[in-house]
C-alpha cells in the first residue's frame, strides 16, 4: 500500500487562554483519545468527534493514495480543524 499522506498532526487544547498545543505523529492520535491537556488539564484533548474526523481524514488520504499510487499528482495541504467543525455544528 502507498504511504498515507497525511504529513503532520497537531493536538490542540480547545480551552480558550491555554493555547497548548504539540505535533504529532498520525498514529499517536489514538493515544491521545480522551487524556487530558498536559498544561491545564482540560480533558479530553482529543474526544470521540475529533477521532471521527481523524478517521476520515485518514480514509481520503489512503482513497487519494489509490487513485495515485506513483504520487504523481500535484499535492495540497489540507487542514481540519475538529474545533471550530465542532463550533460550527453547535452554531
Ligand atoms: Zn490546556
Amino acid at each position: 500500500m502507498a504511504d498515507s499522506k497525511i504529513t503532520s498532526t497537531i493536538v490542540q487544547c480547545d480551552l480558550d487562554g491555554c493555547g497548548w498545543s504539540q505535533d504529532i505523529s498520525p498514529s499517536d492520535v489514538e493515544n491521545w483519545h480522551n487524556k487530558a491537556c498536559p498544561k491545564c488539564g482540560y480533558s479530553p484533548i482529543i474526544n470521540d468527534d475529533d477521532l471521527s474526523v481523524f478517521h476520515v481524514a485518514l480514509g481520503l488520504a489512503h482513497l487519494s493514495s489509490a487513485l495515485d499510487p506513483c504520487g504523481d499528482m500535484p499535492t495540497e495541504t489540507v487542514t481540519f480543524n475538529t474545533k471550530k467543525l465542532r463550533e460550527s455544528n453547535h452554531g
